[in-house]
């Protein structure tokens, strides 16, 4: 079985670059979110504590079965720790053995990301030019990143309450493309922008800004607020705008949308990449992808990375898996 460690994602990432594998995760996103009936779904199984959630996630169709072990402690980073990390398995069905067993902190950025451009494709206005971020923690560069691969973003404007945050933030996107525009508030960072990512960690109710701070027909990708009790937009703003989420029945539990009923939310995800539901009508629209992530977003990218792994020979092959002559002689094992 095959163990990818953090630095086996790393160098994957320097051997075929940060676009190009944002390209391979959305091409990957969108396939299975177009074949989502292929798919054994559940809502994720959460474990609250009062610091935070510890979450099992699986997805399975007829060839592969993925499961991701993950964390939310947004008090964590105090402690000198990361808010969420996590590590996933892919099988292979036919026999039940486990093929791989990756990190997931790296991953779980990427692909959530990756889920946000795709939402992006179908509920942003294609000329979108100007994106606004509110929290510049662990997954803040990785959004910019994979949605500046697919729009012509001209400006990054962005507001932590932290200001190490920001700055930490800048640093790291100081080659890119875009001008980067540190603002004093929310309200500034959002007002002008097409796309709006909201990417903070608090567990709360937040109302981070209001429907009129906004312009018309901007995309926003909320994607802090993912379990009971911890959203980032108020309800009222919720029954403004067009809402998209991942999975219902997880949703109404753990995303802004536990904030109202289920008939307020105009589609899922994989209605609009199945063309059953149009994306975007207007210029003036305001739509919001609600995303609190979802078990199949983890097995499309385990799937991607589990074919690269093997295309440029990395990870390592570790005896997790006892290989035997005689599959009943499990106890003969003991006796080298
Ligand atoms: P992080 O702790 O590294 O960063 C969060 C940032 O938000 C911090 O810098 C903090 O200062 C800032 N912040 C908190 N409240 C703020 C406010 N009111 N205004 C401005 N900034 C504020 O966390 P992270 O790993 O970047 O994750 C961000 C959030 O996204 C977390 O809540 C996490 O649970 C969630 N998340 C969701 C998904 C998903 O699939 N939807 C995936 C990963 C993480």
């Amino acid at each position: 079985m095959k163990i990818l460690t953090v630095t086996d994602i790393r160098e994957l990432i320097q051997i075929i670059g940060l676009e190009n594998f944002f390209k391979h995760v959305i091409a990957a996103l969108e396939e299975d979110f177009g074949r989502w009936n292929e798919f054994i779904l559940s809502p994720r199984h959460g474990t609250y504590y009062p610091d935070g959630v510890i979450e099992l996630m699986p997805c399975a169709d007829q060839q592969l079965y993925s499961f991701k072990y993950v964390n939310g402690h947004p008090g964590n980073p105090h402690k000198g720790k990361l808010t969420v990390v996590a590590i996933g398995l892919l099988s292979d069905v036919g026999s039940g053995y486990p093929l791989m067993i990756s990190e997931m902190t790296l991953l779980t950025a990427f692909r959530t990301a990756a889920t946000g451009v795709l939402a992006a494709k179908y509920l942003a206005r294609e000329e979108a030019k100007s994106l606004a971020i509110i929290g510049t923690g662990a997954q803040a560069e990785f959004q910019v990143l994979a949605f500046a691969g697919f729009f012509q973003l001209e400006e990054v404007r962005f507001f932590d309450t932290d200001s190490q945050a920001m700055v930490k933030f800048s640093k790291n996107l100081t080659r890119q493309k875009f001008r980067l525009i540190p603002c004093g508030s929310i309200v500034e960072a959002v007002r002008h922008a097409d796309i709006v990512i909201t990417a903070t960690a608090a567990k709360k109710r937040q109302s981070l800004f209001e429907f009129a701070d906004l312009s018309p027909g901007a995309f926003i990708h909320a994607m802090g607020g993912d379990c009971p009790g911890k959203t980032e937009l108020s309800a009222e703003f919720l029954h403004q705008v067009k809402l998209v989420v991942e999975y219902k029945p997880q949703s109404l539990v753990e995303g802004e949308v536990q904030q109202c009923a289920a008939d307020l939310i105009y589609a899922e995800l994989w209605e609009l990449v199945c063309k059953h539901k149009p994306g975007r009508q207007n210029n003036d629209e305001i739509m919001l992808f609600d995303s609190v992530g979802f078990a199949l977003e983890d097995y499309s990218i385990l799937r991607v990375v589990y074919e690269l792994a093997k295309e440029h020979q990395l990870g390592t092959e570790s005896a997790l898996i006892p290989e035997l002559n005689d599959p009943k002689d499990l106890f003969g094992f003991l006796n080298p």
